[in-house]
């Protein structure tokens, strides 16, 4: 591996839409993120993805004329 070909590998600060705040390894200089092992629905039983689902389910309903 010849160096000056792979761009720099290193500790960057990732930001997410929740407020949590991590490090992890990373070639670009900050990431921000719109859930984190914090926030999303699959860690923590967040209501968000129900309401998602939830809407998606009202938009098939009434598409359908079903209620
Ligand atoms: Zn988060």
């Amino acid at each position: 591996m010849k160096e000056g070909i792979h761009p720099k590998f290193q500790q960057v600060e990732v930001v997410c839409a929740c407020g949590n705040k991590f490090t992890t390894g990373s070639i670009k200089n900050g990431i921000k993120v719109e859930v984190c092992s914090q926030c999303h629905p699959f860690y923590t039983g967040s209501k968000r993805l129900l309401v998602e689902e939830g809407g998606r389910v009202d938009k098939f309903k009434k598409k359908y004329g079903m209620k």
